[in-house]
């Protein structure tokens, strides 16, 4: 595909990356590999825009893949970064700002009843899979087709994310032996879970599940799905873990417990919490989290988890995140919602616009999408096309059609006017895309 418009910059700062750094970037899909171009390096956010190298600015539907739920340049949140780094940056010592951090994800999530702080999504999987395995003396973790926990070994067989975009079943690296004990089911199916038990009775530690699919697009959970698997996993003995870290303080204040109520034994959070920083946590029943060292004999540790920066930035903007914030963020996702889905009507393009509260994606193609399989039968070509025309526009969506979209409560109406005005020819641009 030839692109009519150009990144002089951006691209020369990608030669300079490429030669430096595998694939020109620190995360695969930031690399524009699905979409084909040039990947554009950004040099400042202010609300819902980004600038780039050179100059342009996006309304931006990425969010940093969602942490940026206030918007870019918050100033509360940039303050209390800026008064916590004016006292240091890491102690290597327990601090105050995380007792209050971790204190907020309690009072937030009931289910919660004690967390703990590590400083990426994937050490938050990792690390609850571990107790899990620890707690119960099982080896085996049930996942989900389509579902992303972060690039944790056990985690990555039939990951969605940046291995649904390459369209890799899984990665050289992980060990027979590591991904032997990870058994993967088709998403929404409680049969296969029930049968997965049938199969090795007492032997499965968790079931770790994605609380709303965002990683192959936005696949919500069918009604009763969550519950089934609470209830599964408790007959048998195994725990239930809902995997928060896309969700979590997104979808509601809490999450999306706070939508469906479904009680897990462990959770996992990170994004939003850590207001653009690192942060991330797991956190659950008090007798599970007992197990953890030092309390308990499974390790765990992190030179830099509860970074006081960090969690300065994940305080500020939770504390921020109230009733009005998320009736705000529904509002301007229900509205984008519903500017796309006309757009892609009125240009004859089959697709369906698929939510789970304020995030959402479009799949091109009418039929229902329920789990992994559905997700990659779309034409997600159209994709490509609808992209690079919005972003020649002036918006910047996520590069790849298995991603969820986000929006901040700085997406005001300047914002979304701009969004509509580009959606026509986007939406013309999918119509006439061949695969
Ligand atoms: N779990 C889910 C549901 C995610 O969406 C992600 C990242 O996108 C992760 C875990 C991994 O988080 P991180 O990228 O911070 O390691």
């Amino acid at each position: 595909m030839a692109y009519s418009y150009e990144a002089p910059v951006s691209q020369s700062l990608f030669d300079r990356a490429s030669v430096v750094t595998p694939g020109g970037v620190n995360s695969p899909v930031r690399a524009f590999r699905a979409v084909g171009g040039t990947p554009r390096f950004m040099v400042s956010g202010t609300g819902p825009y980004l600038t780039d190298a050179d100059g342009r600015e996006y309304v931006d539907l990425v969010c940093s893949w969602g942490p940026m739920i206030l918007g870019h340049s918050h100033p509360e949140v940039i303050a209390a970064v800026q008064e916590a780094v004016s006292r240091g940056t890491s102690f290597g010592t327990p601090g105050e700002g995380e007792v209050a951090l971790a204190e907020e994800i309690v009072a937030r999530i009931e289910p919660v009843e004690q967390v703990r702080l590590v400083s990426s999504g994937t050490e938050a999987t990792m690390s609850a899979i571990r107790l899990a395995r620890g707690f119960t003396g099982r080896a085996k973790v049930v996942k989900f087709a389509g579902c992303y926990h972060g690039h944790v070994d056990a985690l990555l067989a039939a990951a969605g994310s940046g291995l649904a975009t390459f369209g890799l079943p899984d990665t050289p690296g992980v060990t027979g032996a590591t991904a032997g004990d990870t058994v993967v089911l088709p998403y929404n199916d409680l049969d296969a879970v029930r049968a997965a038990f049938a199969a090795h009775p007492g032997e499965i530690a968790c079931v770790i599940t994605e609380a709303s699919p965002g990683n192959m697009g936005v696949v919500p959970p069918a009604e009763g799905f969550n519950a089934g698997l609470k209830e599964l996993c408790a007959a048998d003995g195994a725990l239930f873990i809902s995997d928060e870290v896309m969700t979590g303080f997104r979808t509601s204040k809490a999450g999306w417990y706070g939508i469906d109520g479904v009680r897990p034994d462990l959770m996992t959070f990170g994004k939003v919490m850590g207001g653009g920083f690192p942060a991330a946590a797991f956190g659950g029943r008090a007798d599970v989290m007992a197990h953890l060292a030092p309390a308990g004999p499974v390790y765990q540790a992190g030179t830099l988890s509860g970074n006081p920066v960090a969690t300065a930035a994940g305080l500020a903007q939770l504390r921020l995140l109230d009733d009005a914030a998320y009736a705000k963020i529904d509002a301007v996702s229900a509205e984008l919602r519903s500017l796309v889905g006309d757009a892609f009507t009125k240009e004859g393009v089959a697709h369906t616009v698929s939510s789970a509260s304020n995030m959402f994606s479009v799949f091109f193609t009418d039929r229902p999408v329920r789990n992994y399989d559905d997700a990659k039968k779309q034409e997600a070509f159209r994709f490509t096309a609808f992209f690079h025309s919005m972003l020649e526009q002036g918006v910047y969506l996520p590069p790849s059609a298995f991603e969820s979209w986000f929006v901040s409560t700085a997406h005001d109406e300047r914002a979304v006017e701009r969004i509509a005005a580009a959606l026509p020819a986007a939406a013309r641009a999918a119509s006439e895309a061949t695969a």
